[in-house]
């Protein structure tokens, strides 16, 4: 059985305290998990990320950016040392809203990515089309170009170990989530883009996941997909009801 992976990627919401109380509601139900069969991340504030990390270790914690120098004359950035020492594994890279409000390209990805492979980080990089590149039939174009530019001159090992979270533009936050057939097409086609393009001969950790109003009533339509190994949600995060409800359709 193939391990299914959850990420909630929480934006700009929940103060600390209020990440306390989201571990303690969803306790109960994360408490028996193994990562194995599920693997349960969360994307909070950079502040709350070093409690989260401390009061649980049930939940992985995600940083939600990084930037790609080590230290220096950045007002307001975080590096991979800061993260580091609070033990912290894994970053999103390219999420859309980075890519739309803070001008976020592959090219700024591809450095954001050379850093977490450097001090041996996992990234989630984010890809996905606009509703016009998805509508004048260009999803797997942008998708292609997001991979090569974004995955340019990374090691083998890093890729081996990436995940991917296929995410149109269009279906983030909007309630309008893509046909699970299309995703699962997509995110075939993202493996096989990154088998021929990098030349992988192992390949069986690359994780490809679903992201875009995902909620419990439709997250097994995605990950019950062969190439889809789970979800990154943004929304239905953000309450312990619907979280737990998604890892409850995700045990079954
Ligand atoms: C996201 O923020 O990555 C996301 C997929 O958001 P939502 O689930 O709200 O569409």
């Amino acid at each position: 059985m193939k391990t299914k992976i959850l990420i909630g990627n929480w934006k700009m919401n929940k103060t600390i305290q209020e990440t306390i109380g989201f571990v303690c509601a969803v306790k109960e139900t994360i408490k028996d998990i193994e990562p194995e069969q599920i693997m349960i991340g969360i994307a909070p504030s950079f502040l709350a990320l070093p409690v989260l990390e401390k009061i649980t270790d049930k939940i992985f914690s995600v940083a939600q950016n990084v930037h790609y120098e080590e230290k220096g004359a950045y007002t307001g950035e975080i590096s991979v040392e800061m993260l580091k020492e609070i033990e912290i594994d894994y970053a999103l890279i390219g999420h859309s809203e980075r890519r739309k409000y803070f001008n976020e390209s592959n090219e700024s990805c591809n450095l954001k990515l050379k850093a977490l492979e450097k001090n041996q980080m996992i990234a989630v990089y984010c890809v996905g089309e606009t509703i016009e590149e998805y509508r004048d039939g260009k999803t797997k174009a942008v998708i292609k170009t997001q991979l090569i530019e974004g995955l340019k001159d990374l090691s083998k090992e890093f890729i081996e170990n990436i995940i991917i979270a296929y995410e149109p533009v269009w279906a983030i936050g909007t309630g309008e989530s893509a046909n699970e057939d299309i995703a699962q097409d997509i995110a075939s086609y993202i493996k096989e883009v990154i088998k021929e393009e990098f030349k992988m001969k192992y390949f069986d950790n690359l994780k490809v996941l679903y992201g875009g109003s995902v909620k419990p009533e439709n997250i097994n339509d995605y990950v019950n997909k062969d190439d889809i190994d789970g979800a990154l949600v943004g929304g239905a995060s953000l309450s312990p009801d619907s979280f737990v409800a998604m890892i409850e359709k995700l045990k079954e």
